[in-house]
């Protein structure tokens, strides 16, 4: 007897349904994918219990006559493709046919809908897959679906459906990445009754990410606008390197305004950053990446959330140096020569690429790149306000962290943040409110008084006093007191230096009278016959001994015989040499930046008034001045300003 069967539909559906409906928040991203395919100007989501007991989305889109309302529950039932061809160019964010048919089998589902078409609105209902019923009902131009008790006829994924907060926090998360892709469509988003969004329709990015995120956010935004024409155009938003996060989970990534998680075009961002921010410490980002429909393959996966690049290290690249490009336009970097050549390229793009850019989420004028303001407490309100807290920079990270929180709370005060007890925490999207272990603190709010430099704001007129703990130069400027960290000024310094004499292969190298030997690991070993020539390119004299004996005969210039041993050992165990093409240019950051921190001045270290003047100097001629290739801050200012309300004295 024969064995295969050919499943029943509803069975069919389920198991579709496990890869479409991992949990309410996919079933809200069908829907509200539904709704803006459907060319709504507004959508409104409502959720009860975490999207288990309801889950409602009703737009004013183009709604469905009555043969389609109910044909859209079949499976690959479609109205958006028709022809293999047309998967090559997927212009909707639903292709597939299968999200309702997969819905409605794990859920009771009530849709009902109203075409221009049509005289009567209809209503379908349908449980666990079971057509209930059809008839007339009344519904303004438009479509509503309402999800109730999801996953009721499947008690294994029930079980798999986590607290209502953390299901909250997913559909928060989705809201925001649907309505930061669409700023001309309204949202509203209500949760347990309590409307926690509501964004009218925006004119651009901008606006629709001030909506959201509240004028804090915004303003320590870089704008990025960038791309090579034909292939791909990114814009958007980036954080200032000062601005660190320890996840990803502030990136919001968008492919021809459809929101995906990709490892590349995260990847590409971290390059954008490279020495400016240090491993392990990502951005804020909102990126918009746009390329004809013919160059992304998005028919990768059931939940559409990833892509597939045609030329996916053009996009890479596309990427890297518009971040790149903004990150200069602020004065963080200087721009690569080839980044500024590409970028004229854009301005004279073709029609195509014009074309591209048109479908695209607008972003208007420039973004000005504001400083935080530093806001001195009233005089009478805080007694500790007349201490010049300097030295406290590091005891109040924690407090930083927590005004940092109760900031980011006010901004989004009206969403779902009540925790009660014996719940698990709410976590509500990072980007809207941080846990406490997502964040470095940027070391200019941890202060009251000092705070961190811009590259803007700097001038030439830098005088040193003298030093303070023999490790801060103590200086002035045109705006006030400064302190300049020596080993992270050193480090910059360096870095720059051993880069331009690398990339111009004119690096210099001290021969030691006695070669070093070190033994290597097999790991490391396999590590360093990838590591060794880039290093040579530094100045470097490595010989491989016979097993795993390396010889050091020749150092870079500047940098301690006895940190070459150390230097060697840390990079072996942190850099991936696998890296390729442009992140070449990453590893090759690494190694510089290795070299500067072993060679720089230490801190703890007195240093005589010409040196200061030297350091200085130099430091105002690198790329730049205010931060460390780690990332970190070089100098912190105290404004006259803040010294005279200090004293009382205005
Ligand atoms: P897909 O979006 O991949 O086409 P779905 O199962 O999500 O498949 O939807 C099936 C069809 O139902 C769609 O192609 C569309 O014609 C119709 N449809 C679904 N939701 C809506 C809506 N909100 N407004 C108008 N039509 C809709
Ligand atoms: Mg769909």
């Amino acid at each position: 007897m024969s064995k295969i069967r050919v499943l029943a539909d509803h069975v069919a559906n389920q198991i579709a349904a496990g890869e479409v409906v991992e949990r309410p928040a996919s079933v809200a991203k069908e829907l509200v994918e539904n709704s803006i395919d459907a060319a709504a100007s507004r959508i409104e989501i409502e959720i009860e219990a975490g999207g288990r007991r309801l889950l409602k989305v009703s737009d004013d889109g183009e709604g469905m006559v009555r043969d389609d309302a109910v044909l859209a529950f079949e499976r690959h039932a479609t109205s958006k493709i028709s022809a293999t061809d047309d998967l090559a160019a997927i212009a909707t964010l639903g292709f597939r046919g299968e999200a309702l048919a997969s819905i409605a089998s794990v859920a009771k589902v009530e849709l009902v809908t109203s075409s221009d078409e049509a005289k009567a609105g209809t209503k379908v209902i349908i449980e666990g897959g079971r057509m209930r019923d059809v008839k007339d009902a009344a519904h303004p131009r438009g479509t509503t679906i309402t999800v109730r008790e999801l996953f009721f006829n499947v008690p294994a994924r029930r079980k798999f459906l986590r607290s209502e907060a953390t299901e909250t926090f997913h559909l928060t998360n989705l809201v925001t990445h649907y309505a930061l892709a669409h700023p001309e469509i309204a949202f509203t988003f209500t949760n347990n009754g309590r409307e926690v969004v509501r964004a009218s329709a925006a004119k651009d990015l901008r606006e629709r990410a001030y909506q959201i995120f509240g004028e804090e956010f915004l303003e320590n935004l870089l704008e990025v606008n960038g791309g090579h024409p034909e292939v791909v155009r990114v814009m958007g938003y980036v954080s200032a390197p000062r601005d660190r996060r320890t996840s990803r989970d502030s990136q919001y990534l968008f492919v021809n305004r459809r929101f995906v998680r990709d490892r590349m075009i995260g990847r590409a961002l971290s390059e954008g950053y490279r020495s400016i921010l240090p491993h392990g410490v990502y951005p804020a980002a909102l990126l918009f990446i746009e390329t004809p429909l013919e160059e992304v393959d998005v028919n990768v996966h059931p939940a559409k959330t990833e892509v597939r690049f045609r030329r996916s290290a053009a996009v890479a690249d596309a990427v890297r140096d518009a971040v790149r490009s903004a990150l200069a336009a602020a004065g963080y970097v200087q721009e690569d020569r080839g980044v500024a050549r590409r970028s004229l390229d854009v301005e004279t793009q073709s029609a195509s690429a014009a074309a591209v850019n048109q479908s695209t989420a607008r972003i208007p004028e420039p973004v000005p790149v504001t400083v935080p303001v530093f806001e001195a407490p009233p005089v009478a309100q805080e007694q500790h306000q007349s201490r010049m807290e300097f030295v406290a920079l590091i005891e109040s990270v924690e407090e930083a962290l927590d005004e940092k929180e109760v900031s980011r709370e006010v901004a989004v005060k009206d969403l779902p943040l009540e925790s009660e007890p014996g719940r698990e925490p709410v976590a509500v999207t990072s980007a809207v409110k941080l846990p406490k272990a997502s964040l470095l603190p940027p070391l200019n709010s941890a202060e009251k008084f000092a705070h961190e430099v811009t590259p803007e704001s700097l001038s030439a007129n830098i005088r040193p006093l003298g030093q303070l703990e023999e490790s801060f130069i103590i200086a002035t400027d045109d705006e006030g007191l400064l302190l300049i960290d020596q080993h992270v000024a050193h480090e910059r310094v360096l870095f720059d230096k051993y880069r331009t004499l690398e990339a111009e292969r004119r690096s210099e190298s001290q021969q030691l009278l006695v070669p070093e030997t070190f033994d290597l690991t097999p790991a490391q070993a396999a590590v360093f016959d990838q590591l060794a020539p880039e290093l040579e390119n530094y100045g470097f004299d490595l010989m491989r001994l016979s097993g795993r004996t390396v010889a050091i005969k020749a150092t870079p210039a500047d940098l301690p015989a006895g940190e070459a041993r150390n230097m060697l050992f840390e990079l072996l165990e942190t850099v991936d040499p696998e890296k390729k093409n442009s992140a070449r240019e990453t590893l090759r950051d690494e190694i510089a930046a290795s070299l500067a921190c072993h060679a720089a001045i230490k801190v703890n270290m007195p240093l005589a008034p010409e040196k200061m003047r030297w350091l200085i100097d130099r430091l105002l001629q690198t790329s730049s001045p205010t931060t460390c290739p780690h990332g970190r801050p070089v100098i912190l200012r105290l404004k006259t300003k803040d010294i005279l309300k200090g004293f009382h004295r205005i």
